[in-house]
């Protein structure tokens, strides 16, 4: 796999400064470091006011909040798309929450968040997200990447190769997009067991180092359950931890004020009493890395 395939997003002599974008006064570039917390699905409206309020009370400007969920079954709940996001986005607005990741399965949803946003007074921001099911969804990747309102979060295919994700990004930026991070969340296979993926986030520095996107990991959905090891941490902490030791630039994390009433993937999140303890072992990661950097510098005798 060489960087020059990639011929927007590779890194290589002469295109190797990070892509950069801000959106609502965030910046994201391969130097930035975000937790992107929230519900998978949006469900109640308390559920989403305390959420937000939550996160805003420890200083966070970035969610995450499901409208529109792809499932692995036709029965399960889909989300509660359109109908949600003015409630949604009004509620973000009201706790200062700024940017909202939140998948979109069809270029349909991206016209109805641009409708909401614009109705709701433009409150917040949104961050296109990209599921590991559409990776290779050509045609979507075409239209989110034809469009330069919002960024996208495109998820690692779980069952491609690194090669065939990073030009699934690739085709994005290809239509003119460029803010673009990209987001590791483990891999389907059962040779990860009892996580629900095998957790993948060693292509953290190797995919800063192809491309000039940031990286994202996401800790929920590689773990999928609660439960860690005698030392009292959580294996989606440990997970995390070691996404963030290795320069992971944003956490996305699933977290829900009851979890058991969560409507999807309710095995997965963290709740909000966590919450703080989950951002204050994320710091001590990126410090860990911020001092690994600096010896990396020292080293090298720069
Ligand atoms: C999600 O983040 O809500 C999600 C569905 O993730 P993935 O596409 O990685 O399964
Ligand atoms: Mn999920």
């Amino acid at each position: 796999m060489a960087a020059d395939e990639f011929r927007i997003l590779g890194r290589r002599p002469g295109n190797d400064e990070s892509l950069r974008f801000e959106r609502g006064g965030v910046a994201f570039d391969q130097d930035c470091f975000h937790v992107v917390a929230g519900l998978n699905a949006v469900d109640t409206r308390e559920f989403v006011e305390a959420t937000f309020r939550a996160l805003a009370s420890h200083g966070q400007s970035c969610a995450r909040m499901g409208a529109y969920k792809p499932r692995t079954s036709p029965y399960s709940f889909q989300g509660y798309g359109r109908a949600c996001l003015p409630w949604t986005f009004e509620l973000a607005g009201k706790h200062g929450i700024r940017v909202i990741a939140m998948e979109v399965t069809r270029p349909e949803h991206v016209d109805e968040i641009r409708t909401a946003l614009r109705e709701a007074g433009g409150p917040a921001s949104v961050m296109l997200q990209i599921g590991t099911r559409n990776t290779q969804n050509f045609e979507l990747l075409k239209e989110v990447g034809a469009q330069r309102e919002f960024p996208v979060l495109l998820k690692r295919g779980f069952g491609i190769t690194l090669h065939e994700s990073l030009l699934a990004a690739e085709y994005v930026a290809s239509e003119g997009n460029r803010d673009i991070v990209f987001c590791l969340r483990g891999m389907k296979t059962n040779f990860g067991d009892p996580h629900r993926n095998l957790v993948d986030f060693g292509h953290v520095g190797t995919v800063k180092g192809l491309t000039r996107m940031p990286v994202c990991v996401d800790p929920s959905h590689s773990v999928g359950r609660r439960g860690g090891s005698p030392d009292g941490l959580p294996d989606i902490f440990h997970v995390a931890a070691q996404g963030v030791v290795a320069g992971a630039n944003l956490v996305l994390t699933d977290v829900h004020p009851e979890p058991a009433r969560a409507l999807v993937d309710a095995a997965q999140a963290l709740t909000l009493e966590e919450l703080p303890w989950f951002l204050e072992d994320m710091a001590i990661a990126r410090e860990a890395y911020d001092r690994r950097r600096a010896a990396a510098a020292r080293a090298r005798g720069a």
